[in-house]
């Protein structure tokens, strides 16, 4: 906890703008010292009133001429000032009498606001005011982000006291040795480099000079700004780096690769060859395996590209070592699909060894839990897979040695700690999968200690997904092509969104287009077509139930809100029409629509989309529609969607607990990123106790979430 003030306790003694700041997360006063401004008012100088154009924010100071109530067309207050170059109406439609009393007549006031100009004479609506004559403040004027109930006088004097009291304490003194800082927090002077010190940029940061570039303040390219985004970034790396050091010092299990062993025979039974990426992702894998820290990996790889095998193999490795694996999954679809396939894989080689594979979920019946439960922990189960009820308290693994995480966006930091602490004595080796890779940026900073595999190659035989735009005006077109496709005997995926913050309008509109289908492509005389519908509010069973018909072919067409997102493996679906495609995200986009082409057959995914209420589609949801019929290249998409939408919704910020960059921005500051990347081993051999006080001040107790 860095050295300074510590909230006051006492509820009750809070006014209104003291627990407005404290719901802004200013309660310390490193915190009010690091709430920057977030554009700045010239207050340093006067202006004159025939200078000022139309919807120019002037200061003046003027004497007041006439001050009176007028009624017409409602009651305000109406004020007529002259700054001896022209004159003003102020108006005041709300105003106390004291007020009034301070516009009396003769008074000398100095007024700030926005000038409107027009035919009736110049005119200032609700303009802020003072008594004349005050000195000027030779700084610009920090304004800054606030909320209800918090004036911004309040929070500048509270800013400013933090400030000053944290720097007082010493919460601002430098830890990053001079000669390693960049060049961008340095200015030139008399020909000498000098960097601008941390205390400096923040004063100067809340108060600038009026003689700084504006634009060098608002794009953050200011010494000042490089400065604190160089804190920033190196706070981030160094923890991280930190985080991995601290994992290098444990002990997991190694285990060995054994000729003749699981890993070996499960390659024989594959009903495929493993891709070459699949096989290099596999050695890096088995290479982790094979030493006696644990594994902190991340496996990405678009969807369909087959990382449930490589976690197979890596499975069956640590399992030949007579060790248990556990595999997780965000949703019981999913988790489920897994079971199938590895147990189809596995479990004929497991038999012979006396193992088998266990299932674990929330919505298990209490007698196949308790059994389930009694295979891990007597570890008969070499193998568990299910969703989080996986890492629930009653599930005592006996050798647990390597923990999956399929879908690890999904999950969040305190699960994958549980998913850690469930071996006793040392750590599991960590497998995380994602199908939504990171761009290069982000997996440098919020990654920074995550080994990551990446599988850049999908299976071959594959016929690309051809991505069409579709109006959502031309829907019986759409219902054409649909029988068409059933009549090749392929089936169809129809998604519905999601419709925020109603999960009941969500429902309504999946069932009328289940209707809907079911009776347009029923028409009597054909064949019949089976159209399922799958949504959030059915239970597990009901859910599990209606996937099954579809994976097993049974069923032609399935509308679904989004609970098919991740995952699901039907490669016989060669058709996905995904509705209102505008309201979904990139990414959400992708995901989807890696459901389809994986068969050989020919597949596409349909966007209908329909445009707002001035029919056209807003910038954002043009950009991503657009990004999705360009490119089917998962990176690509993701870097797409780092730009459209930044990191914080990128990571699920919310869920991930790690604390966002606030003062960086990864797609201005690489330079600084890579800076930061290089420094963070020097700091920690070098100067480890300045290193320290580096992530101190900035993480403080948050740094723990960077070690899950
Ligand atoms: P994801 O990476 O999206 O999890 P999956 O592991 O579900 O992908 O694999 C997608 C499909 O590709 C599955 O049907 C899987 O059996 C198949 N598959 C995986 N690897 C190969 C391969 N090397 N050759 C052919 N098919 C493969
Ligand atoms: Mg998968």
């Amino acid at each position: 906890m860095p050295a300074d003030v510590k909230p006051s306790t006492d509820r009750k003694a809070l006014s209104a703008p003291q627990k407005a700041l404290r719901k802004l997360g200013l309660d310390r006063a490193i915190d009010l010292a690091l709430h920057l401004p977030f554009r700045y008012e010239d207050e340093t100088q006067l202006s004159r009133l025939s200078d000022a154009r139309d919807g120019d924010t002037v200061q003046i100071d003027a004497t007041v001429l006439s001050c009176e109530i007028s009624y017409k067309p409602r009651r305000q207050l109406l004020v007529v000032v002259d700054d001896g170059s022209d004159t003003c109406t102020l108006r005041f439609f709300s105003f106390y009498p004291n007020q009034q009393k301070a516009l009396a007549v003769g008074n000398r006031v100095r007024l700030r606001g926005e000038v409107r100009g027009g035919f009736m004479g110049r005119t200032m609506v609700h303009p802020s005011f003072s008594v004349a004559g005050a000195a000027l403040p030779n700084a610009l004027t920090p304004v800054y982000a606030t909320s209800a109930g918090l004036p911004q006088a309040y929070l500048r004097k509270a800013v400013h006291g933090g400030l000053v009291q944290a720097s007082r304490s010493g919460a601002f003194s430098d830890t990053i040795p001079e000669h390693a800082l960049p060049l961008s927090v340095c200015h030139s002077n008399a020909g000498q480099r000098q960097p601008w010190r941390l205390e400096q940029s923040l004063y100067f940061l809340h108060h600038p000079t009026p003689d700084v570039s504006l634009a060098q303040l608002e794009d953050r390219t200011h010494p000042a700004w490089q400065r604190l985004k160089a804190e920033e970034l190196l706070a981030q790396q160094l923890s991280q780096l930190q985080a991995k050091r601290e994992r290098d010092l444990l002990k997991a299990p190694q285990l060995t690769l054994r000729q003749g062993g699981l890993h070996e025979q499960l390659l024989g039974v594959l009903p495929f060859g493993l891709t070459r990426a699949q096989h290099r992702v596999g050695e890096e894998i088995a290479q982790d395996l094979m030493r006696p820290v644990p594994m902190h990996r991340l496996l990405q790889g678009d969807v369909g590209s087959g990382k449930t095998v490589v976690a197979a193999l890596a499975a069956a490795l640590a399992m030949d070592g007579g060790f248990q694996c556990a595999l997780m999954a965000p949703t019981e679809i999913l988790a489920e699909q897994h079971f199938r396939k590895l147990i189809d894989w596995l479990e004929p080689l497991l038999t012979p060894l006396g193992k088998r594979v266990a299932w674990l979920t929330g919505s298990q019946k209490k007698k196949e839990r308790t059994e389930m439960l009694a295979l891990v922990a007597s570890g008969e189960a070499a193998l568990v897979v299910g969703t989080h009820a996986v890492i629930q308290e009653q599930v005592q693994f006996q050798q647990l040695a390597l923990a999956i995480i399929d879908e690890q966006h999904r999950f969040g930091v305190a699960q994958r700690l549980a998913l850690r602490a469930k071996m006793h004595d040392g750590e599991p080796h960590m497998l995380m999968m994602s199908a939504t890779p990171i761009p290069r940026t982000l997996a440098m900073s919020y990654y920074a200690d995550l080994d990551v595999s990446t599988l850049d190659e999908l299976p071959p035989g594959r016929t690309p997904v051809v991505t069409k735009l579709v109006s959502d005006a031309r829907r019986d077109e759409l219902i054409e092509r649909i029988r068409h496709q059933l009549s090749q005997g392929r089936q169809v995926y129809w998604v519905c969104p999601l419709i925020e913050e109603s999960e009941a309008l969500d429902l309504t509109n999946a069932t009328q287009t289940h209707a809907l289908l079911s009776q347009a492509l029923n028409s009597p005389g054909a064949a019949p077509v089976k159209v399922g519908l799958l949504h959030s509010r059915m239970t597990p069973a009901d859910k599990k139930a209606e996937m099954a018909q579809f994976v097993s072919g049974d069923m032609g067409v399935l509308v679904s809100t989004t609970v098919i997102e991740v995952g699901v493996d039907v490669p016989n679906a060669s058709l996905m029409v995904i509705e209102h495609a505008e309201r979904f995200g990139l990414s959400q986009l992708h995901q989807l629509r890696g459901r389809v082409g994986r068969g050989a057959a020919a597949s596409a995914c349909v966007l209908m989309y329909a445009t707002g209420e001035n029919g056209r589609l807003s910038e954002t949801a043009r950009e991503r529609l657009r990004a999705m019929v360009e490119t089917s290249d998962g990176f690509e998409i993701a870097r797409r969607d780092l730009e459209i939408r930044g990191p914080g919704e990128f990571l699920g910020a919310r869920q991930s607990g790690a604390p966002l960059l606030r003062f960086a921005d990864l797609t201005q500051d690489s330079a600084l990123l890579e800076w930061a990347r290089e420094l963070a081993p020097v700091m920690l051999d070098q100067y480890p106790e300045l290193a320290k006080r580096h992530i101190e001040r900035w993480l403080g107790g948050k740094s723990d979430f960077l070690k899950a």
